[in-house]
């Protein structure tokens, strides 16, 4: 027989091991503070590596002319031009498009990639027209999002330090990316540079601040995550000889690598163990997409043996890591029929298993857990970065407008997820704090962001 008796103590124990009590909170809010400072002091200083971005100045509105944008950070790459108008006209047009990177370039040679990408940008500019205008004796400039690790060394060059995300492309490690593009883009006669080279939460947070001056934060919630916020030079003792004009500078903090004080579950450590990364990323194994339907396949494997919560099933299916997504988890919590009918298809789809109406109620209670806590850790990490900033700005932070810039996914499409991590802002704010700052959804700005940082890095100007 069926029986979500035997389950209950397993969800029971997974509340309590998921519980995010505001004491709990506020120690991973204030770790977060800590760790970033450790990891501005000295590289290496913490978990946290604080990377530099050399985004010293942030757009304004007023850029004017024709930029173009490349994104390369996964199996596509996309390709951007905008026309700004300065302040009164703004964004005059936007065009792009979107190129898959067939599968054997991503094993090839350094040279063979970055043809390729050459070549279809060169194929993009050749359709440039309309509203789209480049000033007599100007070379076309371009901001690179790359999203891999890379040891940048000043605005435009960085050196690869490994390809990741299914890459094995030989010949980069090592070497600038931004002279491979350079290189290439010559060889197809392309009469374009990279003058800013960037990470995509550095573009979000760019592309956020061309519209609102008060965006100091962005954070990418997608598939993994990552957050960088605006620091005053003087507060950064690792960055020696650095002169910038603004006298601020974009940090990525790389808080994925979080890892102090998280309350972790029986199933994250089994899911951790056998990861490709064991031990690393803690705060993204925690909170990020890719993780909490894993999570949630994992409790209710648990279930499954110890409280057969399910009819039939089919082991291999509910044994499949990664079977089950967030975006089913999700969709899950959007089921507000009588009988969760919608429940009952998604985990027969997606794991295999037949369940009555008590075993889609527990199943959507150990979605939530999952959920909330992520949810909620977020918010801690998002604390943590304004109370960073305001303890080295010495009160002028807190009480001011402060936008935090929200990109990814996961943010985007999970209403419950979205709602714990606002919650757990106010409660650690306070309500009269929290009514300063504005967390808002900053929807695809990574793309333009990257060709504003290339008009505020003109050469030109
Ligand atoms: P990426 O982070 O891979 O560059 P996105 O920002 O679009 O790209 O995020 C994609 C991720 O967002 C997916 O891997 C998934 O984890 C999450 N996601 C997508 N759709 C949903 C959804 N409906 N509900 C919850 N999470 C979703």
């Amino acid at each position: 027989g069926v029986s979500v008796s035997t389950a209950l103590p397993i969800l029971t124990k997974l509340q309590k091991d998921c519980a995010t009590p505001l004491p709990l909170l506020r120690n991973i809010a204030d770790a977060m503070a800590k760790d970033m400072r450790d990891g501005l002091e000295v590289d290496g200083g913490s978990d946290l590596k604080m990377i530099l971005s050399y985004v010293d100045s942030l757009p304004t509105g007023n850029e004017r002319g024709l930029f173009y944008a490349l994104d390369l950070g996964g199996t596509n790459f996309r390709v951007l031009r905008t026309q700004l108008g300065g302040k009164d006209e703004r964004v005059i047009d936007t065009e792009f498009e979107q190129v898959s990177i067939p599968q054997d370039l991503m094993s090839g040679t350094s040279e063979e990639l970055f043809d390729f990408i050459a070549l279809a940008l060169a194929k993009f500019v050749k359709k440039e027209g309309g509203k789209f205008v480049l000033p007599k004796n100007r070379s076309r400039e371009t901001g690179f999002t790359f999203s891999f690790p890379v040891k940048q060394t000043s605005i435009d060059s960085g050196i690869l330090i490994k390809w990741t995300k299914g890459f094995a492309v030989s010949g980069t490690p090592g070497r600038d990316i931004v002279a491979c593009l350079n290189e290439a883009m010559g060889r197809q006669g392309l009469d374009m540079r990279v003058s800013a080279l960037v990470n995509d939460t550095v573009a979000t947070l760019a592309g956020a601040r061309y519209w609102d001056n008060n965006v100091m934060v962005a954070v990418i919630l997608g598939t993994g995550t990552n957050a960088c916020y605006v620091e005053a030079v003087d507060a950064i003792p690792k960055l020696q000889g650095h002169n910038s004009i603004s006298g601020r500078t974009i940090v990525n903090t790389e808080w994925g690598a979080f890892s102090n004080g998280l309350p972790l579950t029986e199933y994250d450590r089994e899911m951790d163990a056998e990861s490709i990364n064991p031990g690393e990323q803690l705060f993204e194994k925690t909170i990020s997409g890719m993780y909490l339907g894993e999570i949630v396949r994992r409790v209710l494997v648990r279930m499954e043996e110890t409280g057969s919560l399910f009819g039939n099933y089919i082991p291999e299916r509910l044994h499949t890591p990664f079977a089950l997504g967030t975006p089913n988890i999700s969709s899950m919590q959007q089921d507000t029929s009588q009988d969760l009918e919608n429940v009952g298809s998604i985990l027969y789809e997606s794991i295999g298993v037949d369940s009555n109406l008590d075993a889609r109620k527990m199943v959507v209670e150990v979605c939530d857990t999952i959920a909330k806590r992520g949810g909620r850790l977020a918010g801690a990490g998002i604390v943590g970065i304004l109370q960073k900033m305001e303890e080295d700005s010495k009160g002028i932070v807190f009480g001011k407008r402060m936008v935090v810039a929200m990109d990814g996914g996961l943010y985007e499409h999970y209403p419950q997820y979205r709602r714990y991590l606002k919650e757990a802002v106010t409660e650690l704010l306070g309500p009269e704090l929290s009514g300063h700052v504005v967390i808002e959804h900053s929807k695809d700005g990574s793309g333009i962001g990257a060709a504003l940082l290339a008009a505020t890095n003109s050469i030109y100007e």
